[in-house]
């Protein structure tokens, strides 16, 4: 038998590939069981224009077959197969996706849903294989041939024994290495969750062999994102966020997204209840599960969301992404920036009509979130404002209720110029300040900003529909009457005033009359931009 050699180039890339393409071993097992799913998929595909082959459901799947004694790993599929000369081009060039082509001679017809299209993913079994073994009968051919290989040194074909139509891919699998353990591959419960992980939606069943068991079907094959709404429940939502890990808790609102056009893909996503533990930590990590064509491409995808929605799970399926060779990271897509933008749109527009039609719900929310979203509107320099300044709740003095900034500004009196706000620790502390006085005794709603991060995001936003925003604390309220005998006081009392001045000086800078005050002899006051409870924020930020 003639042993066939490698052309240098293709040497090096192999090793390349072997060693370096891929940040993790497990993968391996997603790129055969794709290949399979494929294969099959190209025997669905030819059955639509050829009358002579039926295509019956039940006679094609994925059987993973592991024996632990023998240290083998056995993929068998029922699909396509693969003739001499197709083992000989596929396998034995690397890069050559046979895949590839049959989507484009099918280009017109169906064939999109075809995973392959790198010609790389095969030889992803040489990291965890010492040796790899491909048996395969082709589709109308009476032959069986078998590739053999154990990487960079080249292949073999030979004929061989193989009753049906299908590839086998038998992985001898390496053995531990200090740093390495491939033993895993060998596990059924470790192999289950891998196929789980990337490979559930599948649209064949992988069934998996276990020694004295009967064989079960791993996979849960149809994406409920691909199932038409009507036919989804509630339950069935709950369901996949609890399958899925998203969270402990019961989601707020799912959002499920058919979107076809200038962008198409498939999304669920979900508004939890319930604030992730390390939430509002550095080891947060945002972002959605990528799905390309129904397999795992990215566990996080984080530049699908950004940080201001960044509390929203789900899953975002593609099939129009521009993926790198390993399938694992996307190149910089444009694609992916529109579904971003998309996606961004339709969480606003959800968050929005919750707030609308279901109140209570999005408080609840809002308890959990709402900071998040005060940061989205200060951080960017202010670049999210408008996305987010309809989504923002405060408390406020009117019925002690959060309220909007819409529902703030719709009821204003004509008189009134600004937006009040007064900030401390709590509203309690907040009711009994002096300077809220003069703006509560005219009748003046007044916000309430007790968490740290209020002033500064409607800092950035500076004005809501026209309206600027004034602290209670601040100089000039707008609303000081009789201004020219408060300079009559400030006249009268001028020593006295000097003279508190300098006993307080390095506190206050100044100490004037004030039409301000109502029931309380005196009050602080800032001028300029910088309130009292910036400066406090402030000053205890480390440099
Ligand atoms: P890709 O899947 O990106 O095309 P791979 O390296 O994974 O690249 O596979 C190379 C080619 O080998 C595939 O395009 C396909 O033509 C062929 N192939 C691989 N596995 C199988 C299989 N199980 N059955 C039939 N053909 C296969
Ligand atoms: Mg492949």
């Amino acid at each position: 038998m003639e042993k066939k050699q490698f052309q240098a180039e293709s040497k090096r890339l192999l090793e390349m590939m072997i060693n370096s393409i891929y940040t993790q071993k497990e993968i391996f097992l997603r790129e055969l069981i794709s290949n399979a799913s494929d294969a099959i998929d190209k025997i669905y595909y030819k059955a639509l224009t050829d009358s002579t082959l039926v295509f019956d459901q039940d006679h094609y799947y994925i059987k993973v077959t592991a024996d632990a004694e023998n240290r083998t790993l056995t993929i068998r599929d029922t699909g396509i197969g693969m003739t001499e000369e197709e083992l000989e081009a596929n396998l034995g060039v690397i890069a050559k996706s046979g895949s590839l082509a049959f989507k484009r001679e099918h280009e017109s017809k169906d064939g999109h849903d075809l995973i392959g299209q790198f010609g790389v993913g095969f030889y992803s079994a040489f990291m965890v294989a010492d040796e790899v073994i491909v048996r395969s009968r082709a589709l109308g051919s009476e032959r069986a041939y078998q590739w053999q290989s154990t990487g960079a040194e080249g292949y073999t074909i030979e004929p061989c024994d193989k009753q049906d139509v299908g590839t086998e891919i038998l992985l001898k699998i390496k053995e531990n290495t200090e740093d390495e353990n491939y033993d895993e591959y060998l596990e059924p419960y470790r192999l289950k969750a891998i196929i789980k992980k990337y490979s559930d939606f599948i649209r064949y069943p992988i069934k998996m062999d276990i020694a004295d068991q009967e064989d079960q079907t791993l996979n849960s094959m149809v994406p409920i994102w691909r199932k038409n709404k009507n036919e989804l429940t509630p339950a069935d939502y709950e369901n996949f966020y609890t399958e899925k890990h998203y969270g402990f808790d019961k989601p707020i609102k799912h959002i499920h997204l058919n979107v076809e056009g200038s962008v198409t893909y498939q999304a669920i996503l979900f508004i939890p209840e319930t604030i992730p533990f390390d939430y509002y930590s550095k080891e947060f990590e945002k972002g959605l599960e990528l799905y390309s064509n129904g397999v795992l491409i990215m566990d996080k995808c984080s530049d699908l969301l950004p940080d201001h929605f960044s509390f929203v799970k789900g899953m975002v399926d593609s099939d129009s992404l521009s993926l790198n060779i390993s399938r694992e990271l996307l190149q910089h897509d444009r694609q992916l920036k529109l579904i971003a933008k998309n996606i961004a749109g339709k969480i606003k527009s959800q968050l929005l009509s919750l707030l609308k039609d279901e109140r209570e719900q999005y408080e609840k929310f809002y308890n959990s979130f709402g900071r998040q979203l005060k940061f989205g509107v200060y951080s960017d320099f202010g670049a999210n404002k408008d996305a987010l300044q309809d989504l923002l709740l405060f408390h406020s003095s009117k019925e002690q209720k959060l309220v909007t900034l819409d529902e703030y500004v719709s009821r204003m009196p004509e008189d009134q110029k600004y937006i009040y706000y007064a900030t401390g620790d709590s509203i309690e502390r907040i009711e009994k300040l002096p300077q809220t006085e003069l703006v509560t005794d005219k009748g003046y709603e007044l916000l309430y900003f007790t968490d740290d991060i209020d002033e500064f995001a409607i800092k950035m936003l500076m004005t809501y529909k026209d309206k600027e925003f004034k602290n209670v604390s601040s100089g000039d309220l707008g609303i000081e009457e009789a201004e020219n005998q408060t300079q009559q006081e400030q006249q009268e009392n001028q020593e006295l005033f000097a003279y508190m001045t300098t006993q307080l000086s390095g506190k206050v800078t100044n100490v004037r009359a004030s039409k301000r005050l109502k029931k309380h002899p005196v009050c602080l006051s800032t001028e300029g931009d910088v309130t009292i409870e910036m400066e406090k924020i402030l000053n205890a930020m480390p440099n």
